[in-house]
């Protein structure tokens, strides 16, 4: 299918393709909708090997943004933004800069923020030429990295789904569940510490061994290899590091009771959400139960600016909408990632539709 067809097909509002040769920048911003209110999402760089890769990439996330938004039921819609660079050598601030200039002239169509190969510092830079970023430094009243947050809801929806393995009954305690947990990085670490703090027995893998070690002496970790991980006999498995990880080859080697992790896009294909549910795998969808990093930098955008207390109270309640969508499944003998389709989709369209951006 074309990339056209596929705006056309999806229902994208908008896609931007932008660059500045003076500068290097090559940049892609799509807007997928803002039913709700402005599109929100981060802005990754990476070394994309071509425009194409670049555009795909920006769509897919920008779609899955829509539906975490609707489904947290933030006044936001769905975008994100790329720039194709190297992070090591690209983040010059004229490059900030002019990509700061680009999102300003979407007029606050789209809000952007931190993701991969990005610092909280860049976001300083870019807010001197828009207001329209936020998950700027805490130090300047923002919001700062959002990675505890997200560690911090994945914990609430891991509750909830553990209830749920034991009929449905509240506020189970996590002592002495066991907890497989695929990537010690920013949420990967926070989770492994918020578990470990409410008992929970841990076993680790990352490719980064002194996290590994780290693990091991902090927490009691159990350390296996990067392939061990999926066959770890376990309550919990947490994918925390790479999407794409629950497909064809590695479902049938888990021996978990539940997935319930951080990473976005855990499902290589949607038929895998069916594949765990025929496994009797229960499956905390991903863009449910991760939110807390978004609901953070929506808090940062808000009305009053960032508040810690609101973005914590608004995370906890993960713990709810990961019940919602349990209960939708049963009602509607679906899996957990039909049923957490079927909510976003129903809460994107109700309520009020949004006006655009006040002028
Ligand atoms: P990160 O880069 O800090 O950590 C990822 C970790 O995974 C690294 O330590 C890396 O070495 C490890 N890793 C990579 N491949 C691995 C493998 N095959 N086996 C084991 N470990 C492996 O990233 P992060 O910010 O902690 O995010 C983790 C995941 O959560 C990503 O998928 C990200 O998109 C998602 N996510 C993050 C946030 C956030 O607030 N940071 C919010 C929502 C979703």
């Amino acid at each position: 299918m074309s990339f056209l067809d596929q705006v056309d097909r999806d229902g994208y509002e908008q896609v931007v393709v932008f660059r500045d040769p003076e500068v290097g920048l090559k940049a892609v911003v799509a807007i997928h909708n803002t039913r709700r209110g402005p599109s929100l999402g981060g802005v990754r760089m990476w070394p994309y090997a071509s425009l194409e890769e670049a555009v795909q990439d920006a769509m897919r996330l920008a779609w899955a943004m829509t539906y975490k938004a609707a489904v947290s039921q933030l006044p936001f819609g769905g975008g994100k933004a790329v720039i194709i660079g190297d992070p090591a050598r690209h983040t010059r601030p004229a490059l900030l800069t002019a990509f700061g200039r680009l999102v300003n002239s979407l007029g606050g169509r789209y809000i952007t923020a931190e993701d991969v190969g990005m610092r909280v510092k860049d976001m300083s830079v870019i807010r001197r030429v828009t207001r329209y970023v936020t998950g700027t430094s805490v130090q300047s009243g923002g919001s700062g990295d959002p990675s505890d947050m997200t560690a911090r809801g994945v914990l609430a929806g891991m509750r909830a789904t553990v209830e749920e393995l034991d009929g449905g009954g509240r506020h189970r305690s996590l002592r002495g569940l066991r907890v497989a947990i695929q990537g010690l990085g920013k949420v990967g670490y926070r989770l492994a510490e918020l578990l470990f703090r409410e008992g929970a027995l841990l076993t680790v893998a990352d490719l980064n061994q002194s996290l590994v070690r780290r693990a091991v002496k902090a927490f009691r970790a159990e350390p296996v290899s990067k392939q061990a991980i999926y066959r770890v006999r376990c309550d919990v498995f947490a994918p925390c590091a790479l999407g794409g990880v629950l497909n064809a080859t590695t479902i049938p080697r888990l021996r978990c009771r539940a997935v319930t992790g951080a990473a976005n896009n855990q499902l290589a294909e949607p038929r895998d959400g069916e594949r765990l549910h025929r496994r009797g795998i229960l499956y905390a969808p991903d863009f449910v139960i991760n939110a807390g990093g978004l609901i953070n930098i929506a808090v940062g955008f808000g009305p009053g600016g960032y508040n810690r207390r609101r973005a914590e109270r608004r995370t906890d309640g993960i713990y709810r909408t990961i019940k919602q969508v349990f209960q939708l499944a049963r009602a509607k003998r679906q899996s957990p990632a039909a049923a957490a389709d079927r909510l976003a989709e129903q809460r994107l369209n109700s309520g009020r539709r949004w006006k655009g951006p006040r002028r």
